[in-house]
């Protein structure tokens, strides 16, 4: 079946080199393998005869009316209409109504082939209209032969371009290379999955499943062949990045770290606050891997004030109790210099040596600090991107924490590795952005993922409110009466990179009639476009309640710690994503008094904008969030990674198929364990469909 697979499709009948060509760059198909995987997007049933009173009882976005629909009946009065735009009408009944039918051209061919007293199968799409009334639109019409009902049946509508239109591959062209393709393969496809897989989840074989994708004889086969083929997509994904971290595993090993005397020291004598019972479960696992001899590279998923911050300083102390090092990297320099002055106050108490390497560190510090890093002086390094660069090492770093970039992928993370050269260091990702559960287990599938899913006691919880403009006064009474309890408010305006200078201008507006509005209240503001020393100093200022208001853009997204903001007003919300609204409204309800969030829009919200405002409001948990956003967006967007090759399923679908992707990946993680090198004859299967797929991959390096 290599050989089968990898065949050109030029080697099809009837396509040859030109048509071959085409298809490579309109759609990437080059290999028989790539046409057999270019499955259906859709199908049109054509398995049941509608009938008009159906249709006519049906919403206009009933999956009868937007799917299309098949009916059998006579046409009748068919008459040329000049007024207005030329058409040709008639009717068409089926004994339950009538409904009109209408051609735009084509006039000759209809007029000279429709013929009353004919029993016609006619599909078509619905629609409406200019008057209301749902209409056929240049139908597809057959004349139906002693009652043989040969249309019964699933249509396939594969993807298709313009340029291949105009070259005979339209969908239906491509149905035909199908045929063709699946006539040839019927007696070489080789099964890619054991016999117990196909058994213990009933799937389907591959060959039934190629057959029925394409052609499917009824609904439940294509169900079938659906989850057949979704199952290996994954679980071939899931093989591939288990595999990677047995590989790494067993490659790196770990250092052990398992002296608890300084973080018993902390715990026990200095910890401001109880830790919550989700927070102590991650220090649990995170101890279990220092202790593992093997590498730790976890990720740590939690909301926005969840305290993923104390959990990341405890276990550095397990690291530092054995004179080794730690680093931790923020994505922007404010949010580095907040966790350096959180990390001094606890590093004092501690007697550790702390300190802060930014991009604008200067030069003489600077190497001052590379000193003290180098000869091991000092224990605890914060810093930005700075860290990575070269010139940056360490006598000996045993524990790097990433905060806030849950982008980073396989390929950043092997850089972190060079930064011991004796062992690799453990790894701890941070992220407030909660990620789908499908998600994380495709994009981090070599991760191990903890999460925190509970904010400590006493938080309140956030009210979020929606207005539109007309209720703009009331919301600045609103902000008033907090500022008169000395309350802190943030103003949030959209600034998208594609329409910069307009929402430049808004911001600066906004901030203008804001300080109309509060005469004689300090405001502050803050937007990408002003060099980081005067941002530092205006977030400074509102740090320290200099100033009560600060309008800003997104870039107070993440990190910002002023447990005295209760407000947060956020403008035009419905241009901002659901994770970047949830993102931005965990910048208040971090004190003890009852916070704010006021999202303000157009009139005018389309469907997606308004579900987005919706959930806001119904909702404050982070993973729920996520899950709509997932929905309402699709995968590779969420993770602003369309072009990644781990997202790019040809069948799965990460927000609906959550359960087979579970089925999947527990699958594969049995297999790893049990057979790692897929060397027992059940796995015969998995040796020859892997094997194939990392060398027509070039090995694995790619993802991530
Ligand atoms: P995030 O997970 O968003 O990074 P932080 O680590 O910044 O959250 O914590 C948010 C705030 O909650 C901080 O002020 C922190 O000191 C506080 N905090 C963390 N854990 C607890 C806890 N268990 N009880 C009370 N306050 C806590
Ligand atoms: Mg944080």
């Amino acid at each position: 079946m290599e050989i089968f697979f990898s065949r050109n499709v030029a080697l099809l009948p009837e396509i040859g080199p030109d048509k071959a060509q085409l298809l490579k760059e309109e759609l990437g198909i080059s290999t028989y393998e790539d046409l057999l995987k270019h499955y259906p997007f859709r199908y049109e049933d054509r398995t049941c005869i509608s009938t008009i009173s159906d249709l006519n009882t049906a919403g206009i976005d009933s999956p009868l009316v937007s799917s299309g629909l098949q009916l059998q009946g006579y046409i009748v009065n068919l008459r040329k209409i000049e007024k207005g735009k030329k058409r040709l009408v008639a009717l068409f009944e089926d004994g339950t109504g009538q409904i009109e039918l209408t051609w735009f051209q084509n006039f000759t061919w209809v007029i000279k082939n429709i013929k009353p007293n004919v029993l016609y199968n006619i599909w078509s799409k619905p629609s409406l209209s200019f008057n209301g009334q749902k209409q056929l639109v240049h139908p597809e019409i057959k004349i139906v032969v002693n009652n043989q009902q040969e249309t019964f049946s699933y249509i396939p509508i594969y993807h298709s371009t313009e340029k291949l239109k105009r070259n005979r591959l339209d969908s239906r062209g491509i149905v035909s290379l199908q045929k063709k393709l699946l006539k040839q393969c019927n007696m070489i496809v080789h099964e890619t999955l054991p016999y117990y897989l196909l058994t213990k989840y009933r799937l389907i074989t591959l060959g039934e499943a190629l057959k029925n994708i394409h052609f499917p004889a009824n609904k439940g086969i294509l169900r079938q062949a659906q989850r057949r083929l979704k199952f290996e997509e994954l679980f071939y994904i899931q093989l591939k990045l288990l595999k990677l971290k047995q590989i790494r595993v067993e490659k790196q090993g770990g250092k052990l770290f398992r002296d608890l005397s300084l973080f018993n020291e902390f715990y026990n004598r200095h910890l401001p606050f109880t830790l919550t019972n989700a927070q102590k479960n991650v220090i649990k696992d995170i101890y279990r891997d220092f202790v593992s001899g093997k590498q730790m590279n976890r990720l740590l998923q939690g909301d926005v004030g969840s305290g993923k911050t104390i959990v990341a300083f405890l276990a550095m102390l397990v690291i530092i109790a054995e004179n080794t090092q730690v680093a931790i990297m923020a994505p922007t320099e404010i949010l580095a210099k907040q966790h350096f002055h959180r990390f001094y106050t606890f590093a004092e108490l501690l007697q550790l040596n702390v300190a802060l390497l930014t991009g604008s560190t200067k030069k003489k510090e600077k190497e001052h600090i590379l000193y003290r890093l180098k000869t091991g002086i000092l224990n605890i390094i914060i810093g930005t991107h700075a860290l990575l660069s070269d010139g940056v090492s360490f006598k000996e770093l045993g524990f790097f924490v990433i905060d806030e970039q849950h982008r980073f992928g396989v390929a950043q993370r092997a850089g972190l590795l060079n930064k011991n050269q004796i062992y690799a260091p453990h790894i701890l990702i941070m992220t407030a952005t909660p990620i789908p559960r499908t998600l994380a287990m495709t994009f981090y599938g070599d991760l191990d993922i903890s999460t925190i899913g509970e904010l400590p006691a006493g938080r309140k919880r956030i009210k979020t409110q929606h207005y539109y403009e007309n209720f703009r006064l009331k919301v600045f009474q609103f902000l008033k009466e907090q500022l008169s309890l000395g309350r802190q408010v943030y103003v949030v305006y959209p600034l998208i990179e594609e329409s910069a200078v307009l929402d430049y201008n808004n911001l600066m507006a906004g901030y203008e009639s804001i300080s109309r509005a509060f005469p004689g209240v300090p405001i502050g503001i803050v937007h990408g476009k002003m060099d980081t020393l005067s941002r530092d100093m205006e977030m400074r200022r509102f740090e320290k309640n200099e100033t009560s208001i600060l309008v800003a853009t997104t870039v107070i997204e993440v990190g910002i710690n002023v447990p005295n903001a209760t407000v947060m007003v956020i403008e035009s919300a419905e241009r901002f994503g659901l994770s970047q609204l949830h993102q931005l409204r965990g910048r208040v309800g971090r004190g003890s008094e009852q916070s704010y969030c006021i999202l303000m829009t157009d009139y005018k919200l389309n469907k997606i904008g308004k579900a987005r405002i919706e959930t806001m409001v119904k909702t404050d948990n982070g993973f729920e969030i996520s899950e709509l956003d997932l929905k309402l967006r699709g995968p590779g967007d969420l993770m602003g990674l369309q072009q990644s090759g781990v997202l790019n399923l040809k069948i799965a679908n990460l927000s609906t198929d959550a359960n087979i992707l579970e089925a999947a990946r527990e699958s594969a993680r049995k297999i790893i364990q049990e057979d790692p090198d897929f060397h027992h004859s059940d796995n015969l299967p998995i040796y020859r469909e892997y094997t194939r797929l990392v060398s027509k991959a070039g090995g694995w390096s790619m993802i991530g």
